[in-house]
């Protein structure tokens, strides 16, 4: 069996241009344009990457975005500040911390500075709470993501075994939410699972988040699963040259799963999606259109 390619590419275009037409007829009535502002600590060169992409796709929808670089060593307090200044700040819709701090800032004290009503990455305490009370105010974007992509395949998630490998606060725990919401039965691994193999080959779907190069082999898979690969390594190739990798090994599971999403071009171009969902959502609530 050769499994179905779930293209996120495609599905992302689909929400891109959805957005982008949102944005166009909010402008033709004469609102202002939503506002993203990203901020970025230190010189993390896949961070850089990563704010790249996210402002290019901002230009590209009709979003505007604004972008602050701060010097590794900033001190926590100047971060504060300029994150209580956005917040004040009416003409910014979102506000995104680019992950990871150096370690002399606590992510998660950072985060939770940021008004729970800009949390475009939904990682504020507040919203976190409400995802898991079933009453968000916007959705995580790579989880949301990987529904979007089920939803578009018409993959249910009702009365199914779902797995997923990987239990970080910005993937495994807030899917694991999204997918109960569905019905879905969810088991949470991390890395001391015991027989790991063995949980994950119950799943109908099977979610790797565990940025281990390639570690889902096909004995990892029950014959016909939906397998989701979010992991993004970057491996060097037989000739030398940097390639990008999911967690899962492609080959040998597309061999076994009924379908799965190819890293790149799988759950990747959904997150930037969802984050222009997102800002636009949280404009929406601002400007009083969705409550
Ligand atoms: P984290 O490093 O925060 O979490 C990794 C998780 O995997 C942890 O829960 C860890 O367990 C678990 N783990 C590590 N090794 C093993 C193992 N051998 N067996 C079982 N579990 C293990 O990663 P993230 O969630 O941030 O990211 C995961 C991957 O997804 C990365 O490749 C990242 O680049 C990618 N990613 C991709 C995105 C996209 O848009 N496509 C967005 C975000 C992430 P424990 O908790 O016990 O340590």
């Amino acid at each position: 069996m050769s499994a179905q390619l779930l293209s996120g590419k495609e599905v992302a275009r689909e929400f891109r241009r959805r957005v982008r037409t949102q944005v166009r007829e909010l402008v033709g009535k004469g609102m202002p344009r939503p506002n993203l502002t990203v901020i970025q600590v230190g010189d993390d060169s896949a961070s850089t990457v990563y704010v790249r992409s996210k402002v290019r796709t901002c230009e590209k929808l009709g979003i505007d975005s604004a972008m602050h670089k701060l010097e590794e060593s900033v001190p926590r307090g100047e971060l504060v500040e300029l994150i209580h200044s956005l917040n004040a700040d009416t003409g910014v819709n979102g506000i995104l911390v680019q992950l990871p701090l150096p370690s002399h800032l606590n992510a998660a004290e950072i985060i939770s500075e940021v008004d729970p009503a800009r949390d475009v990455d939904c990682l504020h305490p507040a919203n976190v709470g409400r995802l898991w009370l079933g009453d968000s105010y916007v959705t995580p974007c790579t989880p949301q993501g990987i529904i979007e992509i089920l939803a578009h395949y018409g993959i249910e998630l009702k009365g199914k075994r779902a797995v997923i490998i990987g239990r970080s606060n910005i993937v495994g725990k807030p899917l694991a939410a999204l997918m109960l919401a569905r019905h879905a039965t969810v088991t949470l691994c991390h890395s001391r699972t015991v027989d790991l193999p063995g949980v994950a080959r119950e799943a109908d779907v099977l979610v790797a988040a565990v940025g281990k190069p390639e570690m889902i082999t096909a004995d990892y898979v029950k014959d016909g699963a939906v397998v989701i690969d979010v992991g993004v390594n970057r491996k060097t190739g037989a000739e030398g040259e940097k390639v990008l990798v999911g967690d899962v090994d492609f080959a040998a599971v597309e061999e076994k799963a009924s379908a799965i999403t190819p890293v790149p071009g799988g759950v990747g171009p959904m997150t930037i999606a969802m984050l222009m969902v997102n800002t636009l959502r949280c404009y929406e609530y601002q400007h009083g259109l969705r409550v």
